[in-house]
């Protein structure tokens, strides 16, 4: 995607009117007019199939998976594990068994930290995270790091928020273990060149964990063709349901790792006089009663997503972000930060003389929900000298008329508190 300023919008990829259909609470109204929704970078909406697999689970087959001999359970466990072939399919990664249920990407990095990290990691051992990163890929490396005594190093940034790809290369030592590096950023929108570093942490004979909250519901992702060891997802930022996640590991990664938590599920056999053993992988990582309705739910999204298909849904909010940001951009004293040539849907900027949050606050009372804050990126915005940012991001089902609609609204609340 380039020149995102001066693109002109152009006819939907997509039928959204249709997309829209299926969405219930987009026909809410918030404070007398029309919900314009533009957060979905912090949780995108549910579709009428996901919320109706919660009814079907509950109304219908509710059980405890895996043990269970009656028939509740057996249909239980074959809708929980018919996600895990669903996701599978999404990441195209090789093998089912590569894919752990979590309560999303936040718990799925500190699976990685406390399991992978405390065998593999040594003192004075170093792991590479990038500037750009959700504090969730920050802040377990810092904990086991205090702990263990390994250095985090930061892959620097570009006045547009583009990694600095040499700057990483020469990052690297022969005590680096591990890059921690999101697909891409939830406070820019930059999306990483994520194939080209696996290819290089490997030739430097380091692992890569990819944080893809905000990729996985905007282009396609295949783990086998980024070669990442490590991919992690949350349910509710691709039309599914919040509290739970995925995470990917190559098979004999995963095999080879302990595992975190420890309790029913994932065990083979428990005894007091010999050493317990545990399961095979996924279930070796997948501790007591998951979240067996929001799995099945997530299924649905899924199933959602590839029916509108990802690229089409990525290709539009291109559009939405392209037309967004061009008109934006006429309003004066207004900065956009993230400007990297190759974007998501996230548009992020500060405006001069007016807060943020009152910019948040005023804009909600015209129907408009955006995001404003430090987008659990602290970090990066410090980088560019600022605390907070307004974001507005989009999802298949955001049409050109309510980037006006949210446009306009923008430019009468910068009047009233200017
Ligand atoms: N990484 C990124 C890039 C994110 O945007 C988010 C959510 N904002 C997370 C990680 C954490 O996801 P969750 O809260 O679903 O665990």
């Amino acid at each position: 995607m380039t020149d995102l300023a001066t693109r002109a919008p152009v006819t939907p990829t997509l039928d959204v009117a249709a997309i829209r259909a299926d969405f219930p609470i987009l026909s809410r109204r918030i404070h007398g007019r029309p919900l314009v929704y533009l957060d979905n970078a912090a949780t995108s909406q549910t579709p009428s199939r996901v919320i109706a697999a919660f009814d079907a689970y509950y109304g219908g087959y509710n059980a405890n998976i895996h043990r269970g001999l009656h028939t509740l359970a057996d249909e239980a466990t074959a809708a929980f594990e018919g996600t895990r072939e669903v996701a599978r399919g999404f990441l195209n990664a090789k093998e089912s068994r590569e894919i752990i249920f979590t309560r999303g990407t936040t718990e799925a990095i500190n699976l990685v930290a406390n399991s992978w990290g405390r065998a593999n990691l040594k003192p004075g051992d170093e792991v590479l995270v990038s500037r750009l990163e959700h504090h969730s890929n920050i802040v377990p490396w810092q904990m086991l790091a205090t702990e263990i005594g390994f250095t985090l190093k930061v892959i620097p940034v570009d006045e547009r928020g583009v990694l600095d790809l040499d700057a990483y290369r020469e990052l690297f030592s022969e005590r680096t273990r591990l890059v921690a590096v999101n697909h891409v950023s939830n406070a820019f929108g930059t999306v990483n060149p994520v194939k080209a570093m696996a290819a290089i942490a490997h030739a430097r004979g380091a692992r890569i964990l990819v944080d893809g909250a905000q990729a996985a519901p905007h282009q396609r992702v295949d783990v086998q063709d980024l070669d990442a060891d490590f991919y992690a997802f949350s349910g509710h930022k691709v039309y599914g349901p919040t509290g739970v996640g995925v995470l990917y590991g190559k098979a004999e990664l995963l095999e080879s790792m302990p595992p975190w938590q420890g309790g029913g599920e994932m065990i083979a056999t428990v005894s007091f006089e010999t050493a317990t053993t545990f399961a095979e992988i996924p279930h070796k990582f997948e501790a007591g009663t998951p979240a067996i309705a929001e799995v099945i739910a997530l299924g649905e999204a899924l199933k959602w997503v590839n029916g509108i298909g990802v690229d089409a849904i990525g290709d539009w909010e291109g559009r939405l972000l392209a037309h967004a940001t061009e008109r934006v951009l006429r309003i004066d004293g207004l900065r956009i930060l993230g400007t990297a040539p190759d974007k998501a849907g996230v548009l992020s900027f500060v405006v001069d003389g007016a807060h943020s949050q009152d910019i948040g606050l005023l804009i909600d009372q015209l129907g408009v929900a955006i995001r404003t804050g430090h987008h659990c990126a602290q970090p990066l915005l410090a980088h560019f000298g600022v605390d907070a940012t307004c974001r507005a991001s989009f999802a298949a089902y955001n049409t050109l008329e309510e980037v006006d609609v949210f446009a306009e609204a923008l430019e009468r609340v910068i009047g009233m508190v200017r």
